[in-house]
C-alpha cells in the first residue's frame, strides 16, 4: 500500500499525530488507493510558518520569472496528462475523457497565468494637479489558504494556486479528503517544476477537523474556497476580516424555446445533467421547456438516456461513472424519494443499480413545479427535472426563482429571446445554444446570489482575487500640493 505524505516547507512529511486514513475507488470500493496523512493543528501551524517565511523572497522574485516556473508546471502536467487522468478517474470516478479535460484545464490555467506574469496590469490616470503622476499597481496579499472540493481535483486547485502564485502569494493548499491522491500528484509536479520551498504547502485532512484552524489562523491573510454553500457560510462566519472568496453551489436552468434546435438541446441536457455524474456546480439540474415541445423532448430524452452506460470511468464504453462516495449515493436517492412525494413524475432512473460502486441511474423527473425541493436544492447527482412554461418571460422567472445564480443556458434561434436571457437571467454566466457546462480559463467564472460572494476566478478577475490594489501618487513639483484645495489656483 502506497503511503502518501503532506508537503510542508519543501519536504514530504507524515502527520505529526501519526493519524492516517484510506481512500477507495468509488467505482469499486474494495480497491484501496493509498494511505494518507490526516493533518492536525501542528501540521497546519508548520505549513503556515513555512509559507510566511517564504513570502518575502517569493513576492520579490520578478513576476515574469514566477511565470517561467508556472510554464514548467504546465509542461510537466502535459507530459503526465494520461497517467494523471487515469489516477483521477480511479480516485473520483469521472470518465477518462472528462478526467483528461480536467488535467487540460490545469495546463491551460498554468499557461494563462504564466502570461499574466508579464502583465499584472494596474492603470495610469491623470492627476488633478500639475507635475504629479498617478497609477495603481497590484500587490500580493500574503499567505493564502486554497480550500478545494473533489469534483475537479486538478482544475479547481490549479485555477486558485496558479493565480495566487503568479501574484506573489504563498499558499497552503487543503484539498478534499475524497481526492488526496490527485492533490499529492499536483504538488509533486509543482515541486519538480522548481516552486521554492515553503511557497506551496499541502495539508490533507477532514474539513471539520483542520478547516477551522486553518481559516482562523492569524497569519493567513486570504482564503479562496470552493465548495458547498453551507461550508462557505461557515467559513465566512469565522474568518473575521480576512479576504475571503467563495465559489459555491447552484441550481442551474437550461431553457428551451419553441424555436430551438431540439436535438442540440437534448445533447446539451445529457451533457449538462449527467456529465461528471451530475456532480458539477454548473450541472443542468432544471430543464425549462416551452409547453409545445415538452412531449417531444421527453421522448427524445428517454430514448437517449436509456442508452447511457454506467460503469468504471476507465472503460471507454462507460458514459456515467460512480458518485463520489456512499453518502452522496444516499443523498441522491433521498431526492428521488422527495421528488416522488412532492408529486413529480419519474420519467426514468431513480434507482441504485446492482453494481459494486456508488452508482446511480440517470434520473429525469417531469411535471415538476418551480417550488418543489428537487427544483430548488442542489442534488449534486445525475438527476434533472423538467417543467413546462408558456413563454420566455415565465422561463426567465423560473430560472431566477432559486437562491443560487451560477449558470443559465438558453436554446433558441430567436435573437430577442437570447438577448432577453442574457439581460434578465440572474446568473454569473449565460450560455446561448450551449449547455450549462464549459468554462474557459481566460474568462471570469463565478456566480451571483448564493453561488458566491462576488469574486470571480479565471481571466484577469482571477488575478484580482489574489491581489490588493495599491494606489500610487508621485509628486515631482517640488512643493506641497494639496488635492481638492490647490486646484482653484491652477492657471492655464
Ligand atoms: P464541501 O464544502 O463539503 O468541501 C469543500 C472543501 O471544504 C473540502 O476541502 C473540505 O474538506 C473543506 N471543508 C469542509 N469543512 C470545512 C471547514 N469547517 N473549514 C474549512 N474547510 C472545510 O464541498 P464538496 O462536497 O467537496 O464539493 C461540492 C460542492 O462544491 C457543491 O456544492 C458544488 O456546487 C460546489 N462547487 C462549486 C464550484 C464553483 O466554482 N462555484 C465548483 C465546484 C464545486
Amino acid at each position: 500500500m502506497v503511503e502518501y505524505k503532506l508537503f510542508i516547507n519543501g519536504k514530504w512529511v507524515k502527520a505529526s499525530s501519526g493519524k492516517t486514513f484510506h481512500r477507495v475507488n468509488p467505482a469499486n470500493p474494495k480497491e484501496i488507493l493509498g494511505t494518507f496523512q490526516a493533518a492536525g493543528k501542528e501540521d497546519i501551524n508548520a505549513a503556515v510558518d513555512a509559507a510566511a517565511d517564504a513570502f518575502p523572497k517569493w513576492s520579490s522574485f520578478p513576476a515574469p520569472r514566477r511565470g517561467e516556473i508556472l510554464l514548467k508546471i504546465a509542461h510537466l502536467l502535459r507530459e503526465n496528462k494520461e497517467s494523471l487522468a487515469r489516477a483521477m478517474t480511479e480516485e473520483m470516478g469521472k470518465v477518462l475523457v472528462e478526467a483528461r479535460g480536467d488535467v487540460q484545464e490545469a495546463i491551460d490555467v498554468a499557461e494563462y497565468m504564466a502570461g499574466e506574469g508579464r502583465r499584472l496590469f494596474g492603470y495610469t490616470t491623470p492627476s488633478e494637479l500639475p507635475n504629479k503622476f498617478c497609477m495603481t499597481v497590484r500587490r500580493p496579499i500574503g499567505v493564502i489558504a486554497c480550500i478545494t472540493p473533489w469534483n475537479f481535483p486538478m482544475a479547481i486547485p490549479a485555477w486558485k494556486i496558479m493565480a495566487a502564485l503568479i501574484s506573489g502569494n504563498t499558499v497552503i493548499y487543503k484539498p478534499s479528503s475524497d481526492t488526496p491522491r490527485c492533490a499529492v500528484k499536483l504538488v509533486e509536479i509543482m515541486d519538480k517544476a522548481g516552486v521554492p520551498k515553503g511557497v506551496i504547502n499541502l495539508v490533507i485532512g477532514q474539513g471539520v477537523e483542520v478547516g477551522d484552524h486553518l481559516v482562523t489562523h492569524k497569519t493567513i491573510r486570504g482564503i479562496s474556497f470552493t465548495g458547498h454553500r453551507d461550508t462557505g457560510k461557515h467559513i465566512i462566519g469565522i474568518a473575521g476580516l480576512k479576504r475571503v472568496s467563495l465559489e459555491l453551489g447552484s441550481k442551474n436552468a437550461l431553457v428551451i424555446m419553441p424555436d430551438a434546435d431540439l436535438d442540440l438541446a437534448v445533447d446539451g441536457i445529457l451533457w449538462g445533467a449527467f456529465g461528471t455524474t451530475g456532480q458539477r456546480c454548473t450541472a443542468a439540474s432544471r430543464v425549462i421547456v416551452h409547453k409545445s415541445l415538452k412531449k417531444k423532448l421527453e421522448k427524445l430524452l428517454l430514448e437517449r438516456t436509456k442508452k447511457l452506460k454506467l460503469g468504471s470511468g476507465l472503460s471507454p464504453k462507460t458514459d456515467i461513472g460512480p458518485l463520489i462516495n456512499e453518502a452522496a449515493q444516499k443523498k441522491v436517492h433521498s431526492y428521488t424519494e422527495i421528488g416522488l412525494k412532492e408529486g413529480a413524475k419519474l420519467l426514468c432512473g431513480g434507482r441504485k443499480p446492482s453494481l459494486p460502486g456508488y452508482f446511480y441511474e440517470p434520473t429525469i423527473f417531469t411535471d415538476a413545479t418551480p417550488h418543489m425541493r428537487i427544483m430548488q436544492e442542489e442534488i449534486f447527482g445525475p438527476t434533472t427535472s423538467i417543467v413546462a412554461v408558456e413563454d420566455i418571460n415565465e422561463a426567465i422567472e423560473i430560472t431566477n426563482n432559486v437562491d443560487y445564480g451560477l449558470v443559465s443556458s438558453i436554446y433558441t434561434q430567436n435573437i430577442a429571446n437570447a438577448f432577453k436571457a442574457i439581460e434578465k437571467c440572474e446568473t454569473g454566466i449565460t450560455y446561448v445554444n450551449a449547455s450549462t457546462i464549459g468554462a474557459e480559463v481566460h474568462l471570469p467564472f463565478g456566480g451571483v446570489k448564493q453561488s458566491g460572494n462576488g469574486h470571480r476566478e479565471g481571466g484577469i478577475e482571477g488575478i484580482y482575487e489574489f491581489t490588493e490594489t495599491k494606489t500610487v501618487y508621485i509628486d515631482y513639483s517640488g512643493k506641497l500640493q494639496k488635492a481638492q484645495i490647490d486646484i482653484t489656483t491652477i492657471k492655464q
